[in-house]
């Protein structure tokens, strides 16, 4: 501990990190004083690292127990990778491995040592813990996962209970638990279970910052949606349904469409699940499409976009799922999808539930995730209101946040569909209610001769949607009441009659059609993009030679840095954040002459743009170029060089200006091509967002793109 003039500096030989995530110092300070301590922080908090360290800064060994022998392997995998001497015991190895990991503890090899509950407490293994403490000393139990203990949570683990017997064994040896889970109850059993004594407690906020929440309506063009978001937003992305079926339909269809995608649920076999697993946490699939069976377990920190297609089942599973993205705190994104046809699904499930306790507990369940979806205000304060912090709004990292509908006074629409409630006598259903207000023709009202009513057709102004999105809110704002019976029959009250008597308004917050946000990046950011890509390729490269995952050898953040940064000696290549001693000797030469040979290319290439002429292609381009006449596709292109498509269609677009051999005939359809033309004609080189605002959603950037490169060209000739 000595050897350290500080602990930042520790942090930064071992991990390579500078600085500290809230908590951590002071958690890690707590921990050095040898006291018992509860960790509490949300997934990607950073919660290993407050072991970790201690158990590089203690004399002795530290044992960490550890559910799931995946995690455990991961773990020491990217200790291994910091050269920090890390192993695991479980029932995966032979007894031989066994017995030399055994012996390399016994000599003082081993800094941290993960292990299963289940063995921890073994007849065997404990007289070899004792034997340890003995010759080496045990500096910590580190308990993961630690809500597993807790009958209350969600993954309750009976081992986990005999953890008890471990503290009367060793009652002098300092124990951290650490957890995600957020509740107050889980939290106090977990003290209790594990015989923590006067435990330092430290519970960090659950607000990931860098997690973009965005809820949309499931409407017939979702699908298309989804897909857009997939192929805008870079890197991994996972995409959770409801059923085994909808994962391989979905999965299906993405493949389809070209996206590297595959499915992850229950009924597929061992090898599958752990083959298809393993493929997206090494980066060789891009998206997994998964049952709510995926994700427990699952470290990866790249992951920038997780899609819940179907509703989730409570809003702690949702921030649990959602979650998964961005641990590695770097911008990511969760959107979820919400139909009101999910929430009939969901409905009809709960109503199949025997037990009324049960029932009633997923009813409200039900009730929490709908105010989410439907909220108007923050979604964080939704959120983190759920787990008892308070948060104040306005994040500036939410669709309502950022924007905010616009509320809109819709008094005679709700006059309109209460008075058709009334007069179908409160015995009907919304859908019902809609159909007679749009002067439906089916057999329901015909017999009920609802098509003599007076409210009959007086609604065609509005969609069938739009009427569910005011029932709905009519609904919420307590306006009018709906039966919980099953079969959800509309009722007025008192709230009701006001409306039509004209002595309350209404006013309804309207969504806005959604878009991605998609700007069109600068020179500079298409530039750095090319590098970052050259980067990743490198990276991958050196993780398939090691059989790693490729975060393992750097963080997305740290390739980011270094495409900023673009260091040029070994030195200022050290003081990068991620860059840790050891993987400064690994990797340092090797990144370096990556970026050199980009530079040098980019220098020659920059000769070129001087030039008054139009530009020649790059080397890039040219690679496009090259592929482009072979006869592969855009996607096929895109995959091969493990490039975005995006960034291939920006190729073409430059080589359809630049006078090369691309024929745009066949990458836009002709009369698409002359209505982008038409509007160029009109606003001229502007970029491409009000470009595409004046044509409609049904345009793409890409079309745009690739036919203002053919505009350029002839304009400017
Ligand atoms: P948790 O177990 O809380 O979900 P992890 O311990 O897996 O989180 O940490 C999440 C990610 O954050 C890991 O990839 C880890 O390397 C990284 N990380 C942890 N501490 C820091 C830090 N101080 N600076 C930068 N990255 C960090
Ligand atoms: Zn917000």
């Amino acid at each position: 501990m000595l050897q350290y003039p500080n602990l930042e500096q520790a942090l930064k030989y071992h991990f390579g990190y500078d600085q500290f995530r809230p908590g951590q110092r002071q958690i890690i300070e707590d921990a050095l004083q040898n006291r018992d301590l509860l960790i509490v922080m949300p997934t990607g908090g950073g919660k290993s690292l407050c072991f970790q360290l201690p158990a590089l800064l203690k004399k002795g060994l530290t044992v960490v127990v550890s559910p799931l022998i995946a995690l455990m392997q991961d773990q020491v995998e990217a200790l291994r990778n910091n050269n920090i001497s890390a192993t695991f015991l479980n029932s995966s190895l032979n007894p031989y491995k066994v017995r030399s990991r055994e012996e390399a503890i016994l000599n003082g090899k081993v800094k941290l040592l993960y292990v299963a509950p289940e063995r921890l407490l073994s007849e065997r293994f404990l007289p070899f813990l004792d034997l340890v403490k003995e010759k080496i000393g045990i500096a910590a139990f580190a308990i993961d996962e630690a809500h597993c203990v807790s009958e209350w949570g969600h993954d309750f683990r009976p081992e986990y209970r005999q953890m008890k017997s471990l503290r009367k064994r060793y009652p002098n040896i300092p124990t951290l638990a650490l957890t995600a889970t957020a509740t107050d109850r889980v939290r106090t059993d977990i003290i209790q279970q594990l015989g923590l004594k006067q435990p330092s407690i430290h519970i960090a906020s659950f607000n990931r910052q860098n997690l973009y929440y965005e809820v949309r309506s499931k409407t017939k063009s979702a699908y298309a949606e989804l897909l857009e978001l997939v192929r805008e937003n870079e890197g991994s992305a996972i995409i959770y349904c409801l059923t085994r079926k909808k994962v391989d339909e979905l999965t299906f269809k993405l493949q389809n469409d070209q996206i590297s995608a595959l499915s992850y649920h229950a009924g597929l076999g061992d090898e599958e699940r752990s083959n298809n697993q393993t493929r997206f946490i090494r980066d060789d699939v891009r998206v997994m499409v998964a049952t709510i069976a995926f994700g427990m377990g699952i470290n990866k920190p790249d992951v920038r976009l997780v899609i819940h297609f179907d509703l989730p089942r409570n809003l702690e599973s949702y921030y649990q799922e959602s979650g998964r993205a961005g641990r590695d705190s770097e911008p990511s994104r969760c959107t979820l999808f919400f139909s009101f046809s999910d929430i009939k699904t969901i409905e009809w499930s709960i109503n199949q539930k025997t037990d009324p306790q049960e029932q009633l507990i997923s009813k409200q369940q039900l009730r929490q995730v709908i105010d989410y979806a439907e909220g108007t205000v923050c979604r964080r304060t939704i959120q983190l209101g759920y787990f008892g912090e308070r948060f104040p709004g306005n994040c500036g990292n939410c669709d309502n946040c950022r924007y905010p509908k616009p509320l809109q006074d819709w008094t005679i629409e709700a006059m309109k569909f209460l008075s058709c409630v009334a007069r179908c006598k409160e015995r009907f259903g919304m859908l019902h209610i809609i159909d007679v207000l749009r002067g439906g023709k089916n057999q329901k009202i015909t017999q009920n001769e609802h098509d003599k009513l007076s409210t009959y057709g007086i609604g065609k102004d509005k969609t069938v949607d739009e009427w569910r999105m005011l029932a709905r809110s009519l609904l919420h704002q307590g306006l009018l009441e709906q039966t919980s019976d099953g079969y959800s029959v509309l009722k007025l009250n008192a709230l009701s009659w006001e409306v039509m008597r004209r002595q309350r308004t209404v006013s309804l917050a309207v969504p806005i059609a959604q878009k991605i946000t998609w700007e069109e990046g600068s020179e500079k950011a298409a530039e750095a993009e090319i590098l970052l890509q050259r980067l990743r390729s490198l990276r991958k490269q050196l993780a398939d030679e090691q059989s790693v995952p490729p975060y393992v050898i750097f963080h997305d953040s740290t390739l980011k840095l270094m495409t900023q940064v673009q260091p040029k000696t070994i030195t200022e290549f050290s003081k990068l954040s991620g860059v840790g001693s050891h993987k400064l000797a690994q990797y340092g030469e090797k990144f370096l002459a990556e970026i050199k040979a980009y530079r040098q290319e980019q220098g020659s290439q920059e000769q070129v743009k001087s030039t008054p002429f139009l530009g020649s292609p790059s080397d890039t381009e040219l690679f496009t170029l090259q592929l482009y006449q072979q006869g592969l596709n855009v996607a096929e292109i895109s995959q091969k060089r493990n490039i975005r498509a995006t960034t291939i269609i920006r190729h073409l677009a430059d080589l359809i200006e630049k006078d090369q051999p691309v024929d745009l005939n066949q990458l836009v359809p002709l009369e698409r091509q002359k209505h982008i033309w038409q509007v160029l004609e009109a606003v001229g080189d502007i970029s491409l967002t009000p470009i595409r605002d004046q044509l409609g959603e049904s345009y793409s950037y890409d079309e745009i793109r690739l036919v203002r490169g053919k505009w350029r060209r002839e304009n400017r000739k």
